[in-house]
């Protein structure tokens, strides 16, 4: 039952965040609450890797305006979020993720950098309050290029990271750095097509970008799956060591309220929703066949967790916080 699904989703997310204010108040001194906030994000292993969600900060809007972004049965949405969000307003989540492999670190996206909100734009403060710099960074590996994923890459006109060589599907690259498809674009897409050529170019300049085809092994134990349809080129990053997985799957989901329930329902940022809802369902299929840990960079801090089937139906199912170090 669709209603159900809900159900235990909200129900399992107020758990999680009561666990996890009563765990702030009780340790509020001591080390736990504290070396979370003070190591710049949720800090977990997978097998022999070092995997550290970076929050790039909340963006909020109002119910009535995500609405209108989204397609599937209106009402049904609305009353599942206006439930879910009794204050009205959506707090949309963006995760960026660090990996140290122990050799090579490495960057799934980068947030939306300072320019766009002062809620947002938090990947690089939070990345130096990990105990990372910037230049320590080896590569990125981006999962598409929108805004929210690319801006961080630059300050101004410059490279952030400046030792890091960028890696993004052909597809995705072909799509959003051609000049005449930003031409034939509607005007709001324009600049999308602008801030992925701003972010990207400084780096095509320096020799410091690639793109790659298929699902390739991007790095021993980072392996690239495409799921395209949300862009041309949108691509998952599956880590892989000693037996663990963590699929680190970009916006297969956006707004998890309504998407885990229904996959079937789109946004208006899909390039091709009836893709973007057919790689959705198929991904959600093979993460619970695997049982694999997924994040998703708009699914609420820290963005990983386990997810259940039922139905035809999706639960999302976070990992407790604070972690286990
Ligand atoms: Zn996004």
């Amino acid at each position: 039952m669709k209603t159900l699904g809900c159900f235990k989703y909200s129900r399992l997310l107020i758990i999680f965040l009561a666990i996890t204010f009563l765990l702030c108040i009780i340790t509020l001194n001591t080390a736990s609450c504290a070396e979370v906030e003070m190591k710049g994000g949720y800090h977990m292993m997978v097998g022999d890797f070092k995997i550290i969600t970076l929050s790039d900060g909340i963006n909020q809007r109002p119910v009535e305006q995500h609405l209108q972004l989204l397609q599937g049965n209106k009402e049904k949405m609305k009353d599942v979020l206006e439930r879910f969000y009794p204050s009205g307003q959506i707090e949309g989540t963006v995760n960026a993720f660090l990996i140290d492999t122990g050799s090579k670190l490495v960057l799934i996206d980068t947030g939306n950098g300072k320019m766009v909100s002062p809620t947002i734009g938090k990947v690089i403060d939070n990345l130096r309050a990990a105990g990372y710099q910037p230049e320590q960074v080896d590569e990125i590996y981006l999962t598409h290029m929108h805004g929210d994923h690319v801006g961080g890459l630059v300050s101004g006109k410059e490279r952030v990271f400046v030792n890091a060589t960028v890696y993004a599907n052909k597809h995705e690259a072909n799509y959003w750095l051609d000049d005449s498809n930003q031409n034939a674009a509607p005007e709001a897409t324009k600049r999308t097509f602008q801030a992925a050529k701003d972010t990207i170019t400084p780096y095509i300049t320096a020799g410091k970008f690639k793109t790659f085809e298929g699902n390739i092994q991007v790095t021993p134990g980072i392996r690239a799956q495409g799921l395209f349809g949300h862009t041309p080129g949108h691509t998952a990053y599956v880590i892989e060591s000693k037996g663990d997985t963590l699929v680190l799957w970009g916006d297969i989901i956006h707004v998890a309220a309504v998407q885990f329930e229904d996959p079937l329902i789109t946004i208006a940022y899909d390039s091709d929703k009836e893709e973007a809802a057919k790689v959705r369902q198929q991904i959600l299929a093979e993460v619970v066949k695997n049982n694999w840990l997924i994040g998703g960079a708009h699914i609420v801090f820290p963005g990983i967790g386990h997810v259940q089937a039922n139905d035809g139906e999706y639960n999302f199912v976070p990992l407790k916080f604070p972690a286990s170090k």
